[in-house]
Parts: C-alpha cells; sequence; structure tokens
C-alpha cells in the first residue's frame, strides 16, 4: 500500500511538472509569435515577395513590371506590344 501511495505521489508531481514545463514552452511561443507579429507587419513580407521577381522598366513609358511580364526586344523591355512597337524613348533625369 505505501509503495502504491509512493508512486502515485510521484506521477502527480511528475504531471505537476510537466503542466509547468508545458505553460512555460506556449508563454514562450505566444511570446515569440507577439514578437515576430510585431517586427514583421503584413505590409513588409508582401513587399518582400514582390521583391523576389527582378523588376525591369518599360523603355517607352518607363512603366516599372516584372521581368516576367515585360515584352523583350532585344535589350529593352517594354509594358506592352504598342510601347515595343513604337520603341525605346530617351529618358532625361
Ligand atoms: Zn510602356
Amino acid at each position: 500500500m505505501d509503495r502504491e501511495d509512493e508512486v502515485w505521489r510521484h506521477d502527480r508531481h511528475g504531471i505537476r511538472s510537466m503542466s509547468k514545463l508545458l505553460m512555460f514552452v506556449l508563454l514562450g511561443l505566444a511570446a515569440y509569435l507577439i514578437l515576430r507579429g510585431m517586427g514583421r507587419p503584413k505590409e513588409r513580407t508582401k513587399q518582400k515577395r514582390r521583391e523576389a521577381e527582378k523588376m525591369v522598366l518599360c523603355a517607352h513609358c518607363g512603366v516599372h513590371l516584372p521581368e516576367g511580364e515585360c515584352l523583350r526586344s532585344g535589350e529593352h523591355c517594354y509594358c506592352c506590344e504598342a510601347h515595343r512597337v513604337i520603341g525605346p524613348i530617351e529618358r532625361r533625369p
């Protein structure tokens, strides 16, 4: 009987320290998520995804567009067929 009681007490202690540990883990996780959410607003994540693709300028109107969407003609990129037909324009800063 005494032994069983000892085992039960040991188990109860084990469960208690485990739930304590779990609480610390959850608290740490919550703090981590809060800090992460504060340091990285949604706006920035969106911008980062945009930067993943190289941006090019339309040689005619100067509009920015992803390299994958531009119309290439020799060394120049254009935003649309019309601008590709017209060709590049000299722009001064
Ligand atoms: Zn254009």
